[in-house]
């Protein structure tokens, strides 16, 4: 049986950054959970992150797969470096998928590691621009394909999961 990772925060886990969860409520993600086929997953937990934790954004103009290659980091509100942490929750969320079974994602949009169509800037200002998280970069690159919440029904339409 196939299964999706899905991030933790959109199954109701107070998991994010505040400490609050992003609960996604849809027919076809209660109907998954309740088939057994969710694997709920927070790679920033998995990294060794806390709850609460400073919010976090990947460096301006770079995205996932920089940070995977070495070329950018992932930097806290106080500029602290937290890419060691990011790379490790990514390199978890592979092994999950992987033993698992999980062929698809369902990440939360917009954070720097589940993010698949944007971002925050970089520069803490609230302000958002195209791009994609670590843990997206990290999961694309091992052959899983990642959808954001607002893609669920192309989701539930791709049968080959
Ligand atoms: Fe949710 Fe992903 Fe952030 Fe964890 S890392 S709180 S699963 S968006």
């Amino acid at each position: 049986m196939s299964r999706l990772l899905v991030s933790a925060c959109l199954m109701g886990q107070k998991v994010r950054y505040d400490g609050q969860a992003k609960t996604l409520l849809h027919t076809c993600l209660a109907r998954w959970n309740s088939e057994g086929r969710v694997v709920p997953f927070c790679p920033e937990l998995a990294g060794g992150l806390a709850v609460p934790r400073l919010p976090a954004e990947i460096e301006p103009e770079q995205d996932g797969d920089d940070v995977l290659a070495g070329q950018a980091k992932v930097v806290d509100r106080a500029g602290g470096d937290v890419t060691a942490a990011f790379l490790a929750g990514a390199a978890q969320a592979v092994k999950i998928a992987q033993s698992r079974g999980c062929s698809h994602a369902l990440l939360t949009e917009a954070s720097p590691s589940c993010g698949s169509s944007f971002l925050y800037s970089g520069h803490h200002n609230g302000m958002r621009r195209t791009g994609f998280g670590v843990t997206t970069a990290a999961l694309r690159a091992a052959g899983v394909a990642v959808y954001a919440p607002h893609q669920i029904d192309a989701l539930s339409l791709d049968c080959a999961w």
